[in-house]
C-alpha cells in the first residue's frame, strides 16, 4: 500500500538563505554612479564641422579668450544666416567669413537666458557665396568669464555630479557641452584642432591625442587633435601631476593632484586589467588614449578617452572597484556607439551590467557577483514605488534614486535576464554586433531588439515588451505545497504546489532550489507564465527548504517586509525617526559631526534627542552613538535577539565576537512589531572608531550588519527578512 506522508507548510518563513558574506577589501557600492557625458540631444546625421580652436585660460580671473576658425559643411550655410550656441557671458569681438569682416552680432539681439542656463543662441547674417561649392570658413574671436562653482547636489550620498555648467577658477577648470565655451552647433558632430594655453603649472586634458607641448613665458601650450567626430568637447585642467605609459599601442595616463600622485601606478595597473578584459570581450579599444583624471568636485564622468573621477573616489583608490571599469566600458557604449537620448537610454544599464556586475562574474568572483545581483534587486525594490515607477524605455537620465534604480539597476538586470534567455554565445554575439553596427551612430532600444533578435535567431519582442516597455516586476508567491512519499518509486518524494503571480503575468524562467534531507540540493527551472502555475517535482529525499530564485538571477517585486533589514530601509521609509543622544561628550560630538551635518539638511526626518530611547512608533528608526548602544545594552530591544549580543566593550554578531576601542558597528534589525520598518544602530566603542565611518555612513546601506575597525570594514552580512514569499521551510516529518 502506498504510504503517503503530508508535510504541512510552515507559517512564515524564518530563514533566508543568504550566507554571511565577507568582503576581501573595502568596497563601496554605489559610491559613484556614473553619468556618460553625451549630448542629450537627438541624433543628427550631418557631416562633422571642423574647428581650429585656440583658447587661453586664466584660472585666477575665471577668464577665457578664444578664437575659432570653423569650416562649415555646405548644408550648414544653406540659408542667408547661421546660428550657433555660445555661453552668455562670452562677448564676440570679431567675426569674419571667408576672410571678410562682418558686423559683430549685437548682444541685445540675442536675449540672455536666465541663469543657470548657458544656452544663448547667436545668429549671424552671411554674405552670399560666389558659387555653392566654395569653402565656407567662419572665424570668431571672443572672450569672457566662466564662473559657475560646482554646487553640492545634496542627498545622503552621491547620486549625480555636483551641479555646474562649467567653471574656470583657481580650484580647477571644467568645460563641457553644457558650457558652450566654443561656438556649438547642437545635434551635430564636430572634429577639432585645439590649442590650449594655461599658466605653466597647470595641465589640461581633453579628448583626442596630444600632439605637442611647449612652455614659454610662464604659459604652457598644448596642441590636440580630435579626429573622431564627437558630439561635445570636454576639457579639464588643474595643477596635475601627469603620469604616462604605453600599453599595446594605447597611451595610458593619470592626471592626479599632487597629494594623490602616488596612486598613479595603481590606476594604470587597474586600467590595464580592465582594458585587457574588455578588449577581449568587446573588441579593439576605440581610442588612442585613456586617462584617469582627478576632478575638483564629486563626479563620475565617462568621456571619450578619459574619465573624470571626483577626488573622494580617487583617494579611495581602485579598491573602489566599479567606477573605473564602468568608465572604460563607456568607451564603447556611449562614447563610440552613441545613445539616442530622445528615445531612451540603454547605455547606462548595459554599461552597469558589463562593468559593475559582469567583471566579477567573468573573473571568478562569484560571491561578489551574487552580492551585486542581490543589491540590484534590493535597490529596485526599495527605490521604486509600484504605482509611480515607469518602464525602462522611459528612462533618459538620472535625477533621483528611482531613476537610478530603473535606468541603471533594473536595466542591468534586464540584460542579465536577456543573457540567460539567449545563452552566453548569442548574447555576446549581440553585444559585439551593437559595437560593429553602432560605432559612430546612434542606437536606441528598437535597434537593440533587432540586433539581439538576429543574434538569437528568434524574435525577442516579447522579452523587450515585458522588461523594457512594461513597468514593474513579477510578484510571486508559493501556495499549496504538498509532499507525498511513494517508496515504490526511485524518487520517493513528490512535491506539488502552485506559483502564484499578480496579473497580468510575466513570463520568466524561474530558478527553484529545494534542499533535501541529507544535505543535497535539487535545482531546476520552472517556466512560469500564468497567474497560477502548478508544478510537480520528484525528489530522492525529503525536501526541507524550498526557495524561488535564491541566487537573484531574476528581478522580482519584493515587499518591504520581504527585504532584509538594512540602513536603506530606514532611508526609504515614509516615516523616519532619528534618535540622537541628549547629552554627548565633546569627543563623541566631534566623532559624529559629519553624520549629523549630513542628516540635518535632509527633509522628512523626525528627530528625537534622548538618552533613554524606546521603539514605540510604527516607523523606521536610526539610533546614533550612545543612544544606540544604551538601547541595545538595556536588553529591551527584541528585533535582533537571535543574532546579536552586546556586553560592555564587545558585540557578538551571529557567531563572531568583536571587541576593542577601535570598533564601530552599523547594525539593522527588523522592527519588533512592524516588519516593514527597520531599526538601525550606529555606534562605536570610542569617538575615534565612529569618526571615519560617520562621513560615509550612507554608502553602507545594503548590509544588515557591518563591523568597522579604524574605519575599515572587517565583517558584514545579512539578517533574514521577517517574511518571504519566495521561500519556505518545510517541517520535518
Ligand atoms: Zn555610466
Amino acid at each position: 500500500m502506498e504510504n503517503t506522508k503530508f508535510l504541512p507548510m510552515s507559517g512564515f518563513i524564518r530563514q533566508f538563505l543568504i550566507s554571511v558574506i565577507r568582503f576581501p577589501q573595502f568596497a563601496l557600492w554605489m559610491a559613484l554612479l556614473c553619468v556618460a557625458m553625451a549630448n542629450p540631444l537627438e541624433a543628427g546625421t550631418s557631416p562633422p564641422i571642423h574647428h581650429q580652436l585656440h583658447i587661453e585660460l586664466n584660472p585666477d580671473t575665471h577668464a577665457i579668450t578664444g578664437s575659432d576658425r570653423i569650416q562649415l559643411p555646405q548644408h550648414h550655410r544653406a540659408g542667408s544666416s547661421i546660428s550657433f550656441v555660445l555661453h552668455p557671458q562670452l562677448t564676440i569681438d570679431r567675426v569674419e567669413f571667408n576672410g571678410q569682416s562682418l558686423p559683430v552680432p549685437n548682444p541685445s539681439s540675442s536675449p540672455i537666458p536666465e541663469p543657470p542656463s548657458t544656452r544663448r543662441v547667436v545668429e549671424i547674417s552671411l554674405p552670399p557665396l560666389d558659387h555653392p561649392d566654395q569653402p565656407a570658413v567662419l572665424t570668431l574671436a571672443y572672450h569672457g568669464l566662466i564662473d559657475d562653482s560646482p554646487k553640492a547636489s545634496g542627498g545622503l550620498r552621491f547620486v549625480r555630479p555636483d551641479d555646474t555648467n562649467g567653471h574656470i577658477g583657481p580650484n580647477g577648470v571644467y568645460l563641457t557641452y553644457e558650457t558652450f565655451w566654443y561656438p556649438t552647433w547642437e545635434k551635430t558632430l564636430s572634429t577639432f584642432d585645439l590649442t590650449i594655453s594655461l599658466p605653466s603649472d597647470w595641465e589640461a586634458i581633453t579628448q583626442g591625442r596630444q600632439l605637442a607641448q611647449t612652455v614659454t613665458d610662464g604659459r604652457r601650450t598644448t596642441q590636440w587633435a580630435i579626429t573622431l567626430a564627437s558630439e561635445a568637447l570636454t576639457l579639464a585642467a588643474n595643477q596635475f601631476v601627469v603620469h604616462k605609459q604605453e600599453w599595446k599601442g594605447i597611451q595610458l595616463a593619470t592626471y592626479l593632484f599632487p597629494e594623490d600622485a602616488h596612486l598613479a601606478p595603481q590606476y594604470v595597473e587597474a586600467t590595464i586589467r580592465y582594458l585587457q578584459m574588455y578588449t577581449d570581450l568587446l573588441g579593439p579599444y576605440p581610442f588612442t588614449k585613456f586617462a584617469v583624471v582627478e576632478n575638483f568636485f564629486p563626479s563620475g564622468l565617462g568621456l571619450p578617452s578619459f574619465t573624470l573621477l571626483g577626488q573622494g573616489v580617487v583617494k579611495r583608490g581602485y579598491t573602489q572597484p566599479y567606477s573605473l571599469g564602468h568608465e572604460i566600458v563607456h568607451s564603447w557604449f556611449g562614447n563610440s556607439v552613441f545613445n539616442d537620448f530622445a528615445k531612451g537610454n540603454w547605455v547606462e544599464g548595459l554599461t552597469t551590467y558589463l562593468a559593475n556586475y559582469y567583471y566579477d562574474e567573468a573573473t571568478g568572483n562569484q560571491e561578489e557577483a551574487f552580492n551585486t545581483r542581490r543589491r540590484m534587486v534590493h535597490e529596485y525594490n526599495l527605490y521604486t514605488v509600484p504605482d509611480k515607477e515607469y518602464p525602462v524605455r522611459a528612462f533618459h537620465h538620472k535625477e533621483t534614486r528611482m531613476d537610478n534604480a530603473i535606468g541603471y539597476q533594473k536595466t542591468a538586470l534586464a540584460f542579465h535576464m536577456l543573457r540567460r534567455e539567449m545563452g552566453d554565445k548569442a548574447f555576446f554575439k549581440g553585444i559585439r554586433r551593437i559595437i560593429h553596427e553602432g560605432t559612430g551612430t546612434y542606437l536606441e532600444w528598437n535597434d537593440l531588439l533587432q540586433i539581439f533578435t538576429k543574434a538569437a535567431g528568434r524574435d525577442l519582442g516579447w522579452f523587450f515588451q515585458q522588461w523594457i516597455d512594461r513597468p514593474g516586476a513579477p510578484n510571486l508567491k508559493i501556495q499549496n505545497i504538498l509532499v507525498q512519499e511513494d517508496p515504490t518509486q526511485q524518487d520517493r518524494f513528490t512535491m506539488t504546489g502552485t506559483i502564484l503571480q499578480t496579473e497580468p503575468p510575466f513570463t520568466v524562467h524561474l530558478p527553484v532550489h529545494v534542499d533535501l534531507e541529507g544535505g543535497q540540493t535539487h535545482e531546476t527551472i520552472f517556466t512560469v507564465d500564468r497567474p497560477a502555475q502548478p508544478f510537480t517535482l520528484h525528489l530522492p529525499a525529503i525536501p526541507t527548504h524550498f526557495a524561488l530564485d535564491p541566487k537573484h538571477h531574476l528581478l522580482l517585486r519584493l515587499q518591504r517586509d520581504q527585504l532584509p533589514p538594512m540602513l536603506n530601509k530606514w532611508e526609504t521609509d515614509a516615516r523616519r525617526i532619528l534618535i540622537r543622544p541628549e547629552t554627548m561628550t565633546k569627543e563623541e560630538e566631534q566623532g559624529l559631526a559629519a553624520l549629523f551635518q549630513r542628516l540635518d539638511g535632509q527633509p522628512g526626518i523626525e528627530t528625537i534627542q534622548t538618552n533613554d530611547p524606546v521603539i514605540s512608533e510604527p516607523a523606521s528608526y536610526l539610533l546614533i552613538g550612545s543612544s544606540a548602544r544604551r538601547l541595545l545594552e538595556s536588553g529591551s530591544f527584541t528585533g535582533c535577539q537571535q543574532h546579536l549580543d552586546i556586553q560592555p566593550g564587545e558585540v557578538s554578531i551571529k557567531d563572531q565576537t568583536f571587541g576593542g576601542t577601535e570598533m564601530a558597528f552599523l547594525i539593522s534589525c527588523p522592527h519588533p512589531r512592524a516588519a516593514e520598518h527597520t531599526v538601525t544602530f550606529f555606534f562605536g566603542w570610542s569617538p575615534e572608531a565612529v569618526k571615519p565611518v560617520s562621513r560615509l555612513l550612507f554608502f553602507y546601506g545594503w548590509d544588515s550588519y557591518l563591523v568597522f575597525r579604524q574605519g575599515k570594514v572587517i565583517a558584514r552580512g545579512m539578517f533574514q527578512p521577517v517574511h518571504s514569499a519566495r521561500e519556505m521551510i518545510l517541517n520535518s516529518p
